[in-house]
């Protein structure tokens, strides 16, 4: 065969496609451990898919060097991804902070779309076909090897995802593949993922959810602070602001940080801001609780709870209140210490940080720098997005950057990069 892809899902199916379109007649084969391929394709989104974002640029996503990030989204945008399911018959909408979906709301839709172009355009999948390992087989190309089968292919692509969602078939085993041909992989934690806290803060606020800021510091770590939903849960925190922090979480402690995450339930102020507010607001209205104030900006659960974490009666009259008082109530509202235990790890989360090393992939084709004739694509590489189909993007993106490669090995010409 020519191409062997192994992983049939969103890098691999696309990654199949393109190339069937460059490089019509070649026998190319998608392997994938699952019978049913696709399966993280079908739950994303909420089984709506959030195909790509309106604006993706490499600030959206962490890992691996930013300028390898761009160089591959700038081959294949965010238009150039809805321009391609337009094609396959998948319109797309904007909804919130830029998230494309399918007009229809079906992630099923645009797993059929890329199942039946991959037909259409010639491809044989192998559902069911786990590969165990592969190695180089000199001139006849790259031996890849199932179970109890094997077969030789003149080029492979490794599309084998992350660790996210186990259970969907992405569980690492391409990430030990790529380390046994060479590869360095940078060690993995879930991304986008739900914390679990300590205390019982939380418990009483489940289902709440409101705006808030999320910074996650430590000893030698940049500040991040993130903005967004937050909704809590029984056993800790989730929304948007806080998956997207959550991979900040995990690295820190990967790297044995001292790591501190924190809460402004006012993200629009900071310290003095809301020292201000609370003096303002004790002068407007003497009469006012404390609770009945914080109500008018919070939800009436967090606004009713808040104040007795740091000693203070939420029935008490907000004028009454000293300035140590006052100042605690602030320092709560802008800095509340999440108490980070972990997470609820890769079977709750949407994507996987770390994994193989961006610089030994050539930027312009995919290809290994350490093994000629394999190419690497999605979310097994060292780039993680944050919510928002961002992850999805770098799927087609770098499906479409390696098709380019493959394309280009075919005819014996390189790209340097
Ligand atoms: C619940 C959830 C919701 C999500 N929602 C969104 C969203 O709306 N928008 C967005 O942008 N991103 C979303 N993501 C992230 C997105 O799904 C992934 O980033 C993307 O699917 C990665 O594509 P991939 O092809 O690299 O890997 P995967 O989709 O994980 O596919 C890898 C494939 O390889 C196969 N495989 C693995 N090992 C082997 C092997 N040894 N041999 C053969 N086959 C193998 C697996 O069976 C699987 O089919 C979500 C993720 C989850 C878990």
């Amino acid at each position: 065969m020519d191409i062997a892809i192994v992983g049939g899902g969103a890098a691999g199916l696309a990654t199949a496609i393109f190339a069937a379109r460059r490089l019509p007649g070649a026998a190319i084969v998608v392997f994938d451990s699952a019978r049913r391929p696709g399966a993280k394709i079908l739950v994303s989104g909420g089984g709506r898919c959030n195909v790509t974002n309106r604006v993706v640029t490499a600030g959206d996503f962490w890992g691996g060097d930013r300028r390898v990030i761009d160089s591959v989204l700038r081959a294949f945008s965010a238009a150039d991804a809805a321009a391609f399911f337009g094609e396959l018959g998948v319109r797309l909408h904007e909804e919130a902070d830029g998230k494309l979906f399918p007009d229809s709301g079906s992630a099923r839709d645009v797993l059929r779309a890329l199942l039946d172009a991959a037909a259409r355009a010639g491809v044989e999948l192998r559902s069911g076909s786990r590969v165990a390992s592969i190695q180089p087989a000199g001139a006849a190309g790259i031996k890849v090897q199932g179970g109890d089968w094997s077969e030789t292919a003149r080029r492979v692509v490794l599309a084998t995802g992350g660790l996210s969602l186990p259970k969907t078939g992405s569980d690492g085993g391409g990430l030990s593949i790529a380390a046994s041909l060479g590869h360095h992989v940078i060690p993995t934690t879930p991304a986008l993922a739900p914390l679990v806290l300590e205390g019982t803060f939380h418990t009483r606020l489940t289902g709440v959810a409101h705006d808030a800021a999320v910074s996650v510091s430590g000893d030698g770590l940049r500040t991040v602070t993130l903005r967004g939903a937050l909704l809590w849960t029984h056993f800790g925190a989730s929304g948007p602001v806080v998956l997207n922090a959550s991979r900040h979480w995990h690295r820190a402690k990967i790297e044995g940080r001292e790591v501190q995450v924190r809460l402004s339930f006012l993200p629009a102020l900071d310290f003095a801001g809301v020292e201000r507010f609370l003096l303002d607001m004790a002068a407007a209205r003497p009469s006012a609780m404390l609770r009945t104030i914080l109500a008018d900006h919070l939800p009436a659960a967090v606004a009713a709870s808040l104040p007795e974490t740091v000693d203070l009666d939420p029935d008490r009259r907000l004028a009454a209140l000293t300035r140590g008082g006052r100042r605690r109530l602030a320092h709560a509202l802008v800095a509340w210490p999440l108490q980070v235990t972990g997470s609820r790890g890769y079977n709750y989360a949407e994507a996987t940080a770390g994994g193989v090393a961006l610089d030994e992939v050539n930027r312009g084709t995919m290809e290994s720098r350490v093994c000629p004739g394999l190419f690497l694509v999605g979310e097994m590489l060292d780039v993680d997005g944050r919510l928002g189909g961002f992850n999805f993007q770098w799927a087609w993106s770098s499906a479409y950057v390696a098709a380019r490669g493959l394309d280009l090995a075919s005819k014996g010409e390189r790209r340097d990069d």
